[in-house]
């Protein structure tokens, strides 16, 4: 049996966020921690984005409400798709799963007290990436050319520039700057948010195609209801590869436009919204899907274990590219470097 307590967060933005409903201000989720009978201790996070698709987060505190506080391992696979946020906080018991069938064994001063005494964290296997693993955010505009170096410095090789902000001759010169100033190693990824017109993007396109460092992807040049028609036009008429993130939130939305396009573009996935990682992974290996995985925002806790399945997947062979998870500057607290432990003892 494992035994389960919630704690809710909340964390506001140094700025609030645009997002097609609103300006958000706050990040609220929930952190979970499990425990099993030897003492071993794991998080989980819920961290929901209901306008891509989740539960709200009421739904995910009223499921939390009604689970049994006491519960065993397999139950975590009956939770219903229509809460992937749930089903990606609670697949964290796994991790205590496999402490039980490996060489951890049982915590030497929990076998007698069970529960909350003599606990022992289970290490985060993904909790040890650096900056070349991380995509960093450039900022939008023309001071992205005097932000990558800081970026550079700390280590970062991987760097987004949002576009479809402003004008597109004017967005277009000051990406001609920055790609000529990035050094030879550097990649760097075009995010427009669904914001471009076939027109537009087609400018895009043939601009990175020219571009002298490596242009990795446009990622969601037009909106989730245009893209899947347009893509057929422009294939085979540029290099540069588009990736697919709005369009993709869910895990049922990834395997139907991976039905319809296949290996055609990169597929951006946040794990945190998408379910049950076990599925998400068995579904990527399966077809070899070419993975960004991506961040929802959560704290260290959703992160790690979203930094887990990439250890996974690239030990199965994907592709490895960057994570999108370059986002600790957005919060006003300096959570981005704690433990998970420390993340529990701050609610
Ligand atoms: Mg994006």
């Amino acid at each position: 049996m494992l035994c389960l307590e919630v704690r809710p967060y909340r964390r506001p933005f140094c700025q609030p966020l645009r997002t097609a409903h609103g300006a958000w201000t706050a990040r609220e989720g929930l952190i979970l921690r499990f425990q099993d009978e030897q003492g071993h201790v794991t998080f989980g996070e819920i961290a929901p984005i209901p306008w891509f698709g989740t539960e709200t987060l009421v739904q995910a505190q009223a499921f939390c409400d009604r689970w049994p506080r006491q519960f065993s391992p397999e139950q975590v696979s009956e939770i219903p798709d229509s809460l992937p946020a749930c089903q990606f906080g609670f697949s964290a018991v796994h991790l205590l799963a496999e402490a039980l069938t490996s060489a951890i064994g049982p915590h030497p001063k929990s076998v007698s007290q069970p529960w909350n005494r003599g606990s022992a964290t289970l290490p985060a296997p993904g909790a040890n990436f650096g900056p070349a693993d991380i995509c960093a955010l450039l900022p939008t505009g023309a001071m992205a050319l005097t932000h990558w170096p800081t970026l550079w410095q700390a280590g970062h090789r991987t760097f987004k520039w949002k576009i479809g902000v402003a004008a597109v001759a004017e967005e277009l010169a000051i990406f001609e700057a920055l790609v000529a100033a990035l050094p030879v190693g550097a990649q760097l990824r075009l995010d427009a948010n669904g914001g471009l017109t076939p027109k537009v993007a087609a400018s895009w396109l043939t601009a990175c195609d020219r571009a002298p460092i490596t242009i990795e992807f446009l990622e969601q040049p037009l909106a989730p209801a245009a893209i899947l028609a347009w893509l057929p036009q422009i294939r085979g008429r540029f290099d540069t590869a588009i990736a697919l993130d709005e369009s993709v939130a869910t895990f049922a939305q990834l395997k139907r436009v991976y039905q319809q396009v296949g290996q055609q573009v990169v597929y951006v996935v946040k794990p945190a919204i998408t379910g049950c990682p076990q599925r998400l992974l068995q579904f990527c290996q399966r077809q070899h899907l070419d993975v960004v995985l991506s961040s929802a925002l959560e704290t260290p806790v959703g992160r790690n274990a979203a930094f887990d399945s990439a250890c996974e997947l690239w030990a199965a062979g994907i592709p490895k590219r960057a994570l999108g998870f370059g986002i600790g500057h957005w919060f006003q607290d300096d959570w981005e470097d704690l433990s998970e432990a420390d993340v529990w003892a701050q609610l």
